[in-house]
């Protein structure tokens, strides 16, 4: 069949082919199609006092009954042998062959979005992981809602004495407190910003005084490969604690959705742990010490050695 255009270029009318008709294929074998979310429009997770996650949708949305979405993963990577899933203990070794080996497209197949609220300070860390696409809030199009950060009396942390990111060792309450009282100042600065609004200066240089406990709140989503990624920088105990709190909630909330996914990436990359040549050169020769004289990195792999429960002490050499 064949239909007569015009192309922008000459009036005269050129033969083309239609398109081909759309075919509506059903799933294999007849399967019942089921929602990952249950139906819900959003699967959230409180996050300090103002904070929330909240996933808000997921691709795929729908599997086969009694699948998950790990099934997206496992559909792309045998693509290249022409099959589709097979046996579910099957696919599960294929996700951990696959994610073992870095063979990381196939886990970019899925995709979530989630709906964030969190406090500027955090949104900086958060916005720096660049392959997520985000819409934010706009301070320049809207008044920015009267909502801080703060943590707890007991929870105000003390500057670490080993690590430059951030203690994990509360401050004495005396110095907390005076650390919520500046907090308290900063947040005054809301009721300027509300009357320098209402005297008519622009909202986008208005909130320019306002302090980084501020909440902001965007849509963030992001494939599964990249999430991964995410959550292995900032879940792990380097992390600043308030972003770590969002990082474990994300997982949280996709864990029952990607369930073999996320086993798998705690078994190879959250709760695995790597060595570089000097330590294997050290463990090789039972050595206690590395081949450095690098602090951090000998300190480096004292933790290591602890968490493999290795007895230092018992180590004859230095
Ligand atoms: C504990 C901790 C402390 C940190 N401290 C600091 C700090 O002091 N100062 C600071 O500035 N940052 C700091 N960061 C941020 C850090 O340097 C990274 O920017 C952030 O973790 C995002 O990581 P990423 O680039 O791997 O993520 P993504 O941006 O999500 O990128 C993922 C991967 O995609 C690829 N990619 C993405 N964009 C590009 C591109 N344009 N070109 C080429 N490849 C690309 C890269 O392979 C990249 O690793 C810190 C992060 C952590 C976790």
């Amino acid at each position: 069949m064949a239909d007569a255009v015009f192309t922008r270029s000459s009036a005269t009318p050129v033969k083309v082919e239609t398109a081909a008709p759309v075919a509506r294929i059903a799933p294999e074998g007849g399967a019942k199609l089921m929602d990952v979310m249950g139906g819900a429009a959003r699967h959230e997770i409180r996050v300090h006092e103002h904070g929330f996650i909240a996933l808000i949708d997921a691709m795929p949305r729908l599997v086969p009954e009694g699948q998950t979405a790990d099934m997206a993963i496992v559909q792309a990577a045998r693509v290249s042998y022409g099959q589709g899933t097979k046996r579910v203990s099957e696919d599960r070794g294929l996700i951990r062959y696959l994610l073992r080996h870095r063979h990381t497209t196939p886990f970019e197949m899925v995709e979530f979005k989630f709906h964030c609220a969190m406090p500027i300070f955090i949104a900086r860390q958060w916005i720096r992981h660049r392959t997520a696409s985000v819409n934010e809030y706009s301070g320049r199009y809207s008044v920015m809602p009267d909502r801080f950060y703060r943590p707890s009396l007991e929870s105000v942390r003390a500057q670490s004495v080993t690590n430059r990111q951030g203690g994990e060792e509360p401050i004495n309450l005396e110095t907390a407190q005076q650390f919520l009282d500046y907090l308290s100042r900063a947040e005054a600065l809301y009721n300027e910003y509300t009357r320098l609004n209402e005297q008519g200066v622009a909202r986008e240089l208005a909130r320019t005084g306002l302090p980084v406990s501020l909440y902001t709140e965007w849509y963030w989503k992001c494939d599964l490969h990249n999430i991964l990624r995410f959550l292995s920088l900032r879940m792990d105990a380097h992390a600043q604690k308030e972003i770590r709190d969002y990082a474990e909630a994300m997982c949280r909330l996709i864990e029952p959705i990607v369930p073999i996914t996320i086993e798998a990436f705690r078994d190879y990359e959250l709760e695995s742990m790597r060595l570089t040549r000097l330590e294997i050169e050290a463990l090789r020769e039972g050595r206690a010490r590395i081949a450095s004289d690098n602090r951090r990195e000998q300190a480096e792999w004292e933790a290591k050695r602890a968490a493999l429960g290795l007895d230092a002490t018992r180590d004859p050499r230095p």
